[in-house]
């Protein structure tokens, strides 16, 4: 008889630290090569953010705008920069 054990995962998330800081990780598509990418914010930095970052596949710097609803819910926008 075939009997299935279910494993229990530890949600340890280890070396993710709560701190005074609460970041938000999204992943973006990214304009140029459309692979996902990840980034984090921070909503004690605004509550309407702009950044650039450089893309982790090729390089190319993505204009991110970020507005956060409240702590849970926000919305990324993610656009060529010139
Ligand atoms: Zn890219």
């Amino acid at each position: 008889m075939f009997k299935q054990k279910l494993r229990s995962i530890h949600a340890k998330q280890q070396g993710f630290i709560y701190t005074e800081k609460m970041s938000k990780e999204s992943n973006i598509q990214c304009p140029f090569c459309f692979e996902s990418i990840s980034i984090a914010f921070f909503i004690e930095d605004g509550k309407n953010q702009e950044t650039i970052v450089d893309c982790t596949v090729c390089c190319h710097p993505i204009e991110c705008k970020v507005e956060f609803f409240d702590q849970e819910n926000y919305h990324v926008e993610a656009a060529r920069s010139n």
